[in-house]
């Protein structure tokens, strides 16, 4: 069997193929540039990748373009035994603590919740509408990125303003990366041989997009993003942590309109606003050509991430794992290495040559005597998508598959 993920932007469509059980992507693409004047699509599959470059007006065409690929380049889906379309949604609000089976009521559900999300939701809702239009006969499952943070404790989710205001508002912390967060803890836990029940962990999901969280016995106790995306740690773009009264200085003194504060906070910040760049690979070469912007950023980037793992020390009593995780977490051993230097203290010990390069699979990298296990484990939001959906149409009946065939009977959940 295989599930279609599919995760849509504002102006983007990225999907993948997925084996839900062996773990592989049999096929993936993004579509980009939807609304432009000229989109682009690139599909790849069986080693071969086609890039094509037409106008795309919107996302039904979009998502059209793509179902066409897959008839011409392959795989043939009608032939591919899908039982899913996994869709990634970015904001459950209060609402969702799970993924769910779409209806009518949960699109319209999910479209309630955008003024929390502006940015996200609606695109998500968009691409899910089209989705089920475009493939009507199998189930359409919702994978929120809040869910796993749905039962922080009350003193994590709580922002210390007025009770009625916050309340009338949905002002809490939701936090996000969820469906990351989840996915690595567990399967540290397994590649440990350890049960999850029994460790608490700290997850570092640093991406473009990049979060904190700290797990206990398999639950999310907090995590470093907020209401929205843009709390905790420095991202590639987004500042994480300002004193909010910098917004209210910035629009009551400076003159700016509340779009351009977000556009300031959400685009313009992070590496980006301190170096000029979000990409830590070329954050590095500026650095070795002496930039100092460049060093600033890095070194405000990993100030923060310390903080961070002090704080959730702190929250955790005892942390029996460290994991990084995502695009810088997985490939930028400098940065692993300056987030837990002189960190033994605490309990952290890394090796430098476990550290060293990149890492494609699950990797310890402290020493033998570290309380805490340092791992590297490449994160698969996908894979961990596919899964659920897997699940949540299983338990609705509506896979046509033998429940004793499923990824939970597998023990991969
Ligand atoms: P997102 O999913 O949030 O877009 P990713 O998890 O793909 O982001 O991470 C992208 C980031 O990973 C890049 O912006 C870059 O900073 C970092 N990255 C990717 N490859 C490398 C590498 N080889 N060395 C250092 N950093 C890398």
């Amino acid at each position: 069997m295989t599930v279609l993920v599919v995760n849509s932007g504002s102006s983007s469509i990225k999907y993948q193929l997925v084996d839900p059980v062996g773990g592989g992507a049999i096929a993936s693409g993004v579509v980009e540039r939807i609304g432009e004047e000229t989109g682009s699509l690139t599909h790849t599959f069986g080693g071969r990748k086609v890039t094509r470059t037409d106008p795309i007006p919107d996302h039904a065409a979009g998502l059209r373009a793509v179902l066409a690929l897959f008839d011409e380049v392959g795989p043939d889906l009608a032939s591919s035994d899908v039982v899913a379309v996994g869709h990634r949604v970015v904001h459950g609000g209060s609402v969702f603590s799970t993924p769910v089976l779409v209806t009518d009521e949960v699109v319209d559900q999910i479209e309630a919740i955008s003024p929390l999300a502006p940015l996200h939701n609606p695109a998500n809702v968009t691409g899910i509408r089209v989705a089920r239009e475009l493939l009507p006969d199998v189930p359409h499952v919702v994978v929120f990125d809040t869910a796993f943070f749905h039962g922080l404790p009350e003193a994590a989710s709580t922002y210390a303003i007025d009770r009625d205001v916050a309340r009338e508002h949905g002002v809490r912390r939701y936090g996000f990366h969820g469906t990351s967060h989840h996915y690595v803890s567990r399967q540290v836990a397994q590649f440990l041989g350890r049960r999850v029940e029994d460790l608490n962990t700290i997850v570092l999901h640093l991406g473009n997009g990049a979060s904190a969280s700290a797990v206990r016995g398999g639950h999310a106790v907090e995590t470093s993003m907020g209401m929205t995306p843009l709390e905790g740690l420095v991202m590639g773009t987004r500042s994480g942590d300002v004193d909010p009264a910098v917004l209210i200085h910035l629009q009551r003194n400076a003159g700016l309109s509340v779009d351009e504060v977000d556009d300031l906070l959400n685009r313009r910040s992070g590496l980006k606003g301190l170096a000029g760049e979000n990409d830590f690979r070329a954050l590095h070469d500026l650095i070795s050509d002496g930039d100092e912007g460049a060093q600033l950023a890095l070194d405000v980037y990993i100030h923060r991430l310390r903080k961070y793992i002090g704080a959730y020390t702190a929250v955790l009593g005892r942390v029996d794992v460290l994991v990084f995780t995502a695009g810088v977490g997985e490939n930028d051993d400098v940065v692993r290495a300056l987030a837990t230097a002189g960190l033994e203290p605490l309990g952290l010990e890394l090796d430098p040559n476990l550290n060293a390069g990149r890492k494609k699979a699950p990797t310890i990298v402290s020493r033998d005597v570290s309380r805490t296990t340092i791992v590297v484990y490449p994160t698969n939001e996908e894979l961990a998508i596919a899964r659920q959906a897997v699940e949540v149409a299983e338990a609705a009946g509506l896979t046509g598959e033998e429940s004793d065939d499923s990824p939970a009977a597998a023990g991969h959940a």
